[in-house]
């Protein structure tokens, strides 16, 4: 029966005119068994990891090392194969706020930042602008140069990198860079070195460079900051290979950003694959439990290091050979699923990925929206490597529209996830509801590509 099911459904992927109806009764059971008092509890988990860890769950800190372990020791204990996957990820990490003092001259707190890739330091000396260029984007602009001043620059025209090295080859114990001072390039700003400095680096405004450049003071110039590399990991978790010899990778970052603990963002992805997971064995699903595999294999994997630039998803994509991504039938990410003011939204995916979702919805009369796949999580590198990929969100600081506040509720005018990247994305970041919508959408579509054998067969658009 099942066979057959798939076969009409295939066929009637190619013909728009046809509705498709998702098979609600064969993952009825399994959402059955996904509650939305499952996923919040995985989310106090989380809560209480980020708690009693600095109040954050980062990568290459306790908090996400304990998340890790924690999802590894229920998947394992559920029956999966479960094992981690370690990767290097470069590391910047300030342990105070910067100090920039000039006599006469006072800076705002906020508008003074630190270049991501500083080096650290505490020094007192003249601030001194180049002799050439105040870009500073040629060696000879320091000609004449004082040893042991601290260079004052401009931004603009060559990389942060490019001065900075002239300033430190000529001798400069540290560099300040003013902002450009023409339209949109007057305040505070940020920027990130290429490789770690010799020596301190701040940003400030283009008013406070002027006044610097005109008084020349003696400053004081303090950067404490640790640079270098660190290591991470991915969690995976195996179910047993089916009859396909194909997989379906069902992934969540499980780290969060420094600032918060990381509730929503992504807390929430990862308690919905995790809840997927636990579900799917306890009913012997996947295989386990004493259950038949499915058709394609379903591995379950906890991206580390995403926060960061997708480090952990890039390494396990940079890990496969050509044969196994081929054997990938079809990469789903869950990232902010229970945002508080939350859209229902589908990856533009895919049709065949983002049609088991769509269906979906529409059998149990939920709206449901879609976003485009841009480059901003775990899904973006497989995709880019042409692997079928879909999944799922409720928004994060984008502003939320009259038409979706019409759609799906909530406050138009306000983001969708007011708290995003901040120390508030806690367990009051969540809407319950929506989550526990998403959970049961999630798990219903990782059922159904992993019992149907054609799924991944469709990588060109029918
Ligand atoms: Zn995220």
């Amino acid at each position: 029966m099942s066979a057959a099911r798939h076969a009409v459904l295939a066929g009637a992927l190619c013909l728009a005119a046809v509705p498709a109806v998702a098979d609600m009764a064969a993952t009825e059971a399994l959402r059955d068994a996904v509650t939305e008092d499952g996923v919040m509890t995985h989310l106090r988990s989380f809560q209480r990891i980020a708690e009693e860890n600095g109040g954050n769950r980062a990568a290459g800190r306790p908090g996400h090392e304990q998340s890790a372990d924690h999802v590894a020791a229920m998947l394992e204990e559920a029956g999966y194969a479960v094992r981690f996957e370690e990767f290097e990820f470069p590391f910047f990490e300030e342990n105070a706020p910067p100090v920039l003092t000039a006599p006469g001259i006072a800076i705002e707190r906020d508008l003074l930042r630190t270049l991501a890739n500083s080096g650290s330091g505490d020094v007192t000396a003249p601030a001194v602008p180049p002799s050439g260029s105040p870009l500073a984007c040629e060696a000879s602009d320091f000609q004449g140069f004082t040893r042991g001043a601290v260079a004052l620059v401009q931004r603009g025209t060559c990389t942060f990198q490019t001065k900075v090295g002239h300033a430190a080859a000529a001798g400069a114990k540290g560099v300040v860079i003013y902002n450009e001072g023409t339209e949109g390039r007057t305040g505070a700003f940020r920027g990130q070195l290429g490789d770690p400095a010799p020596v301190p680096v701040v940003g400030v405004p283009a008013d406070y460079g002027a006044r610097l450049r005109e008084a020349r003071p003696e400053i004081r110039l303090a950067v404490d900051a640790r640079t270098g590399t660190r290591s991470s990991r991915n969690v995976l978790a195996d179910g047993p290979e089916g009859t396909t010899g194909k997989t379906v990778l069902v992934g969540a970052h499980l780290d969060g950003v420094p600032e918060g603990p990381g509730i929503n963002d992504n807390g929430s992805g990862s308690a919905v694959v995790l809840e997927t997971a636990l579900r799917m064995a306890g009913l012997g699903e996947g295989g386990l439990g004493g259950g038949e595999p499915p058709a394609n294999r379903v591995r379950f994997a906890f991206w580390g290091a995403e926060e960061v630039g997708l480090v952990g998803s890039r390494h396990h994509l940079q890990s496969l050979t050509e044969e196994e991504r081929g054997r990938l039938a079809a990469v789903l990410n869950f990232d902010m699923l229970g945002s508080p003011n939350p859209g229902r939204l589908i990856y533009d995916g895919p049709a065949a990925i983002a049609r088991v979702f769509r269906d979906y919805f529409a059998s149990i009369g939920l709206e449901a929206g879609s976003t485009p796949m841009r480059g901003g999580s775990d899904h973006a590198p497989f995709a880019r490597a042409g692997i079928p990929t879909g999944g799922l969100y409720t928004g994060a600081g984008e502003i939320k529209s009259e038409e979706s506040a019409a759609r799906f509720g909530g406050t138009a005018g306000q983001p969708y996830d007011p708290c995003y990247h901040q120390a508030c994305d806690d367990l009051t970041n969540i809407d319950a509801t929506v989550l526990h919508q998403m959970a049961d959408a999630a798990a219903h579509a990782v059922l159904t590509l992993a019992r149907d054998p054609e799924a991944g067969k469709d990588r060109e658009p029918s």
